[in-house]
């Protein structure tokens, strides 16, 4: 199945739907029992998810709605560096033994076709290409072998960075924690229908190939993310996971290349389907 977040117009309050790829329909009128917002549906998906797969009859045209990020504030934004052996050595670096962790604040999330900001602080903009993870379930201490059970589903994703910030300091998480710096979308397929262990990711930028690889070349695939995570804290519905990225990032190309106001930022991962953002200069913003 595929979850969305969607509205009808820009401005109208998001409601969830399920998707064909073609059409949406609205879960509130079908199924009027169901939670409003989705961390809430994915606790109660034991009890409400038959009922759910039962009811489509896709009377919204999928090109009509306005799609949302999956998950409007996830509880935990991590996300894993150096993931791909041949990214790691782009960035003249040795992959690591251990999984090297940094998060994204919720003020980051993104969806699926908004505009991604070119911050006022730099232009050192760049792209990452990553398989996203939706925690489905309270879990802690998970084995490998126990670690895909706790997963609702999965999304593409952009761990946009920025990468003056992110090199700046021993620690990378100010670059990587930009507004508007993590889309995903353009929404959740359920795990029951989607093996995350090979599929094709990419990226276009204004229609040029920039990164192609395949999720089995995860140094960590996803039970080992998921199990190790679980070691250090407790894992709830709604958290989000970027499981790293492939080479042919922006600032490997020689000279580096970094996104500009108008660049077009395709990812699109086999099997889920794609985000696209634009780029824009940082927009004036309220404090609150
Ligand atoms: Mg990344």
């Amino acid at each position: 199945m595929k979850l969305v977040r969607f509205s009808t117009t820009p401005t109208t309050q998001p409601m969830i739907g399920i998707t064909d790829g073609m059409g949406v329909s609205a879960l509130a009128a079908a199924v009027p029992e169901a939670p409003t917002d989705v961390i809430s549906l994915i606790e109660g998906w034991p009890r409400f998810h038959t009922r759910i797969a039962g009811l489509p009859n896709f009377d919204l045209e999928l090109a009509e709605v306005c799609l949302h990020a999956p998950i409007a504030r996830p509880g935990k934004i991590y996300a894993i560096g150096l993931n791909y052996a041949d990214h790691a050595a782009e960035g003249g670096l040795e992959p690591s033994k251990e999984q090297v962790w940094f998060t994204k604040p919720g003020t980051a999330v993104n969806g699926p076709y908004d505009p991604i900001e070119r911050p006022r602080v730099s232009t050192q903009l760049d792209y990452e290409a990553e398989l996203v993870v939706v925690i489905g379930r309270r879990a802690r201490h998970l084995t490998r072998s126990e670690a895909l059970s706790a997963v609702f589903g999965y999304c593409v994703g952009n761990d946009v960075s920025v990468r003056d910030w992110q090199v700046k300091t021993s620690q990378v998480t100010l670059g990587k924690s930009f507004d508007t710096h993590a889309p995903f979308g353009p929404w959740i397929v359920t795990a029951d229908v989607l093996d995350p262990s090979d599929l094709a990711i990419w990226t276009l930028v204004n229609g040029q190939e920039r990164q192609r690889s395949r999720t089995r070349n995860l140094i960590f695939d996803v039970a080992a993310q998921i199990s190790h995570l679980s070691e250090a804290m407790t894992l709830e519905p709604g958290d989000v996971i970027f499981t790293g990225t492939p080479a042919g990032v922006g600032a490997a190309r020689k000279p580096p290349v970094w996104l500009e106001p108008g660049d077009r930022v395709r990812i699109a991962i086999e099997g889920i389907g794609h985000i696209e953002n634009v780029v824009v200069d940082e927009q004036p913003r309220a404090a609150q």
